[in-house]
């Protein structure tokens, strides 16, 4: 298995782009170590109810858990195609871990896309996403709006959520670890030459387009 991460803040758009890639080509898949750590949260696992309280205030949770975790989706996830990681490593001690794993489960790291938007732009996204609290599909307001009724789910129909970590004094604070704990993995990569740095502004396909290029 190949393995590509993708490296941003919040709101960068990693998610969002990743979905697009993963339609467009049967050969990738896409997991989000966010979305894995919400799951447990919701299925009120041991490992759910220890990340909650960290991902309530915006911080990370511990390196050994997030690492456990997506471990287990790799080994699960087969050999075949290119697996984006999106939201995972977030920390040096992560990646290390990352590399430990893929040397374990024969994956191999392709390259690191780093989503590049400013600030503004971030807290701007972040203030208009939207899920759908019953299938967990993502919604912007204005960006990505339902296309039958404004505020519900496209597939579902369930009333469109907030989440609770997008609230504005979370996502600063979510913003500043990201400076502090997640960014200096820019540099990390870039010294190994697997770096691949994206304008993360503009319209959706177009940076989809930008991040094939960076991968061929
Ligand atoms: P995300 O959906 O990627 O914005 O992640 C939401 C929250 O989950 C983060 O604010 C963290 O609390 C937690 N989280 C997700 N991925 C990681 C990770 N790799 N390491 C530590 N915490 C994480």
């Amino acid at each position: 298995m190949k393995v590509v991460v993708l490296l941003g803040a919040p709101g960068s758009g990693k998610g969002t782009i990743a979905g697009r890639l993963v339609a467009a080509d049967a050969a990738l898949r896409h997991v989000s170590s966010g979305d894995l750590l919400r799951d447990a949260v919701r299925r009120r696992t041991a490992a759910g109810a220890e990340a909650d309280v960290f991902m309530k205030r915006g911080e990370l949770v511990p390196d050994a858990l997030v690492a456990r975790m997506m471990e287990e989706f790799m080994g699960g996830a087969g050999g075949a195609g290119t697996l984006l990681l999106d939201g995972y490593p977030r920390t040096v001690a992560q990646a290390r871990m990352l590399d430990e794993a893929a040397g374990r489960t024969g994956a191999v790291l392709e390259a690191v896309v780093l989503f590049e938007a400013a600030d503004e732009v971030l807290v701007a996204r972040i203030a208009g996403r939207r899920h759908c609290p019953a299938c967990g599909a993502g919604y912007h307001v204005p960006n990505i709006p339902p296309k039958k009724r404004a505020g519900y789910c496209d597939g579902c129909g369930v009333e469109l959520a907030v989440r609770k970590d997008d609230a504005p004094e979370t996502v600063l604070n979510r913003l500043a670890v990201y400076r502090a704990q997640t960014a200096p993995l820019a540099e990390f990569y870039r010294v190994r030459g697997l770096l691949r740095t994206v304008n993360a502004v503009g319209p959706i396909d177009e940076i989809a387009e930008r991040v094939r290029r960076v991968l061929a």
